[in-house]
């Protein structure tokens, strides 16, 4: 299991995750360096960059990471420059859309990350130019997929591409599980998943003829419903249409409402009892930035404590400095003990890098 690092990169959860076995999935050559100082061993990492430039893989190869490459002008580049000496792994994009599935997410066949498998016969004609050593298959669709039957028509897409590469080690079926925003949300079954994926991947690699390793890549599984933020109502403000509450954050700490309308579930902690009243929650960022329109939420009062739930995932990882505003801080909270794993950010942080001239 490689965890998914750009879900939440910090560095503690990487050690944490490590402490608990897991490998790390990379996508640029900082989070493999953050992993690396995390104390992952570079044959634990599996570096899948997109659109990089080439000395960005020359990097990773440099520090001994597995590499995936999901590009056919990539591929070549590093068919010409490692040919056999460096083992490789290829991203494929399996168009499970040309089927016509309404559960993926459209434009899911023009997505830009993987090689087609319409692409094979390239693919082949490279790896046998260059002799290029594929020792894995990859596939991460990205969706929240909760069909298990899904993930094996994807899996059985790649075991028949699978049949071409004599000398696999792994195949990776990347990630897409989904986890609950709000209650009775259909979500991913990893047991289901588990089971029937495993059956099908051990038919597989018996017919292959040699055993093959499975490897899964969650970040959002792991961290997204770990993680809350917490934010202080500054004012509650009434229009003749709307009842706002506003908070001391916004969309550069949790960007997934306005980019995904991502629905986070609201809680006034600091009322838990009072009446529940119609709100609209928005952030304090000189943007439309609302984190969640019409919830009903116990009574809010100005200085209220509010908790915005499933915000382990692809919350601080995305946060930025707009407006000039601070990130937040970070907090773990481990077998009932608190620990501070990242300090909120000062106007040093902001300055840091801003070179004042002379004019
Ligand atoms: C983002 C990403 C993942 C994790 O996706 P989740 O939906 O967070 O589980 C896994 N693999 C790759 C290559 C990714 O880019």
């Amino acid at each position: 299991m490689k965890y998914a690092a750009k879900a939440l990169t910090n560095i503690s959860i990487l050690k944490l995750l490590k402490k608990h076995g897991a490998g790390v999935d990379v996508v640029s050559i900082q989070e493999a360096q953050i992993a690396i100082g995390a104390g992952f061993a570079p044959d634990e990492i599996m570096f899948t960059p997109n659109c990089v430039d080439f000395s960005e893989i020359v990097q990773g190869v440099d520090l001994g990471l597995n590499i995936n490459l999901d590009n056919l002008s990539v591929l070549e580049k590093f068919g010409k420059k490692y040919g056999s000496s460096y083992p490789v792994c290829i991203r494929l994009n399996p168009h499970i859309l040309a089927g016509g599935n309404y559960k993926i997410s459209t434009g899911h066949g023009n997505s830009k990350f993987g090689i087609s498998v319409y692409q094979l016969p390239q693919i082949m004609q490279l790896v046998s130019k260059h002799k290029i050593q594929v020792n894995g298959l990859h596939i991460h669709t990205g969706s929240e997929i909760t069909e298990t039957e899904i993930f094996l028509k994807m899996a059985d897409i790649l075991f028949g591409v699978a049949r071409d590469f004599p000398a696999l080690k792994f195949i990776d079926f990347g990630s897409g599980f989904k986890v609950a925003y709000k209650e009775g949300d259909h979500v991913t079954n990893i047991y289901d998943l588990g089971l029937k994926l495993g059956k099908a991947f051990k038919e597989f690699y018996h017919s292959y003829g040699k055993q093959l390793e499975l490897w899964i890549e969650p970040g959002k599984y792991l961290v997204s419903e770990a993680g809350y933020l917490f934010v202080t109502a500054t004012v509650v403000k009434t229009t003749p249409s709307v009842t706002f509450v506003g908070v001391n954050s916004g969309l550069n700490h949790l960007i997934r409402p306005m980019m995904y309308d991502a629905y986070h579930e609201i809680v006034n902690v600091s009322n838990p009892t009072g009446d529940q009243k119609i709100y609209t929650i928005v952030g304090n960022i000189c943007e439309t930035d609302t984190f969640g329109a019409d919830r009903k939420i116990n009574e809010v009062r100005e200085g209220d404590l509010l908790v915005l739930k499933n915000a382990g995932a692809y919350g601080y990882s995305m946060a930025s400095n707009y407006n000039s505003r601070f990130r937040p801080a970070e907090v773990l909270m481990l077998n009932g003990k608190v620990h501070l794993i990242r300090k909120r950010d000062t106007l040093d942080d902001i300055l840091r890098n801003q070179i004042s001239i002379d004019l």
